[in-house]
């Protein structure tokens, strides 16, 4: 990383206490000085407070992307028929979108350097679901990375130590300071991290509701808009999303779950929520990328692509390269397995009015297929299938989620709470909107 011309820095964290904004020099001297070791920690959290408060409008947030983006390795391809394309998630609970949509946007030929991440908290993390197939590495340097997307149209990997490594020291310090949920933050996070690995344009699911980061559909709006604009500037393209997360997407929570049931939707056997994701952000990926011209084109080919199995044959692809186990698209006893299934039941009938995302994936965590903390570890065969969704009719004792666990100490606790995350109705429930707006980028 370069040094850059040091600004004195109690006058950077003065002006913006006071609302006035930093100039490029400023914000870069702060990023690579902080990145550098040079600034401690209390300073900058002083100064992401005062970003928390203050803001920072648009020039500055690009300058700070920028910043970001620039304290690393910034992957560059070159030229090729379509241009690279890749999905971005906020993240929520049984959200496995990436995977199967990254293998059907791949199979219809558009380029997808995908890098995810790890979950943590309630939320679920792609890199740690496929880790549950056996031998599957995410960990490519950037040259194994690049020859991937380059040899199969797509690699799926994790952040490396030299990938905007600004933001993984920012990220854990706004982590303990109170400071995530500060949109130009937020956008500089997200936005530099998939700048950095070498796509031309992307998608953007910003998830609303319980289960998200989020929780609010006019925050998630204002996110979705911040995302979109900040990618112009940049003379990339994208869409958001702004999607759903009051309860759980398809039936599975827990990472082989959620292979399982990603497998089966490149099958043909997809719940319908997650379906009507992967079908509408696939033909904005393929039309972005140039393969199509127009979005029903796209949805066209991303159903074709489930139907003739190419999609699942890129995945089966895509494993075996990545020195996974491709045989686990046909027999799941090859993925971790829990010991022990507890189903519970509807405790009477009527309709489901909630399933609560957020203390579902709770649950997901308290059982071990999450993460409380970076380092905790997680069991890839534990979860819950979720039989019954939102708005759905019951009568008394319908199986409503089966606990799939190991540790028969947590079972009763897991099953207290996911009965409280349950509420039933007499009324007829509407089943909410999934999809509540979508940004283009005009
Ligand atoms: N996800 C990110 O990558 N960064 C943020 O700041 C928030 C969510």
């Amino acid at each position: 990383m370069k040094k850059t011309k040091p600004a004195n820095l109690l006058d950077l964290i003065a002006k913006k206490k006071n609302g006035i904004p930093l100039t490029l020099n400023e914000i870069n001297s702060l990023v690579s000085d902080y990145t550098l070791g040079i600034i401690p920690d209390y300073q900058m959290a002083s100064f992401l407070m005062a970003v928390y408060f203050r803001g920072m409008d648009d020039i500055e947030i690009l300058d700070y992307t920028k910043a970001l983006m620039n304290s690393g390795d910034v992957i560059k391809f070159s030229k090729m028929k379509y241009r690279p394309v890749d999905k971005h998630s906020t993240g929520g609970v049984g959200d496995k979108v990436s995977i199967p949509l990254a293998a059907l946007v791949a199979a219809c030929g558009a380029p997808v350097p995908m890098i995810s991440g790890r979950g943590l908290g309630h939320t679920g993390g792609t890199l740690d679901k496929l880790e549950s197939i056996p031998g599957f590495n995410v960990n490519l340097s950037m040259e194994e990375f690049k020859s991937l997307v380059v040899r199969y149209g797509l690699a799926l990997g994790g952040q490396t130590s030299t990938l905007v490594p600004a933001d993984k020291k920012i990220y854990a310090l706004r982590d303990v300071t109170e400071t995530v949920d500060s949109i130009p933050l937020i956008v500089g996070s997200i936005l530099s991290k998939k700048l950095a690995e070498g796509a031309q344009s992307f998608v953007f699911d910003v998830k609303a509701g319980s289960g998200a980061f989020m929780k609010d559909e006019h925050q998630a709006t204002v996110l979705a808009k911040a995302l979109v604009s900040m990618t112009k500037q940049f003379k990339k393209k994208s869409v958001a999303l702004v999607t759903d997360m009051s309860q759980p997407l398809g039936n599975t929570i827990g990472n082989s779950l959620e292979i399982i049931e990603s497998i089966e939707l490149l099958k043909g056997n997809g719940p319908d929520d997650t379906l009507e994701l992967v079908v509408i952000m696939g033909a904005y990926m393929l039309l972005m990328s140039g393969v199509v011209k127009n979005r029903i084109e796209g949805e066209r080919k991303i159903i074709k692509s489930i139907q003739d199995k190419t999609g699942l044959m890129k995945f089966g692809e895509i494993i075996k390269a990545q020195k996974g186990n491709p045989v686990v698209i046909d027999d799941y006893d090859l993925l971790p397995q829990a010991k022990y299934k507890k189903v519970l039941k509807a405790s009477q009938s009527g309709y489901i009015e909630k399933i609560d995302a957020l203390d579902v994936g709770l649950a997901s965590v308290y059982l071990g297929a999450g993460r409380e903390s970076l380092e905790s570890i997680i069991d890839p065969a534990v979860g819950f299938w979720v039989h019954k969704k939102v708005g759905d009719k019951v009568t008394a004792n319908t199986p409503i989620i089966t606990i799939c666990y190991n540790d028969k100490s947590k079972m009763e606790k897991a099953l207290i709470d996911l009965k409280k995350a349950i509420i039933f109705s007499d009324k007829v429930i509407d089943s909410p909107q999934l999809i509540k707006s979508v940004i283009e980028d005009a």
